[in-house]
């Protein structure tokens, strides 16, 4: 799937590689979104030769894929060549608006809308279906397919759709 990529490969054992490996990590649950559109990497470090020390932290623990996201980031660096040593860091705790915009967008092409600014999801407030565009949308359950996402019905094209909640 990198092939396509106009981008040059990073040269091995620099911080951009580590990245660009990180950035073909998809995230358990939604695979559209890789580790890095989450905002799942808090840091990289360059530990010495081919060694690598990251700060991760995880998405909200109600989602059971949580413990998959450490695990799977380890081996896509394992199997670029790179020995990672993984701290997990769980203040400050993990929030929707570390998704990158990028993030967003890949979200809402795959039909799901993606998460509002933290707190702005009060009484009144309309999530836009990623469908059509309508703002004329109802909540159906605050649990979707898993407990990050709620179900939504768009009223004008009728097809129901996730919304990732805002954490
Ligand atoms: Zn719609």
């Amino acid at each position: 799937m990198m092939t396509a990529s106009p981008q040059q490969d990073a040269a091995f054992g620099t911080e951009q590689h580590v990245w660009q490996v990180l950035e073909g990590v998809p995230d358990p649950e939604v695979p559209v979104l890789s580790v890095v559109d989450l905002g799942l990497v808090r840091s990289v470090e360059i530990a010495g030769d081919a060694a690598v020390k990251l700060e991760v932290t995880p998405t909200y623990s109600g989602c059971p894929a949580t413990s998959l996201i450490t695990a799977a980031i380890e081996l896509a660096l394992q199997d670029a060549g790179y020995t990672v040593e993984t701290a997990t860091v769980l203040s400050p705790p993990w929030t929707s608006d570390w998704m990158s915009e990028e993030g967003r967008r890949k979200l809402k092409e795959y039909g799901i809308a993606p998460p509002s600014p933290c707190g702005t999801r009060g009484a009144g407030m309309t999530i836009a279906c990623p469908q059509c565009g309508s703002e004329d949308t109802a909540l159906v359950s605050e649990f979707g397919s898993t407990a990050c996402k709620a179900l939504f019905k768009c009223n004008a094209c009728l097809e129901p759709f996730e919304y990732f909640k805002c954490i």
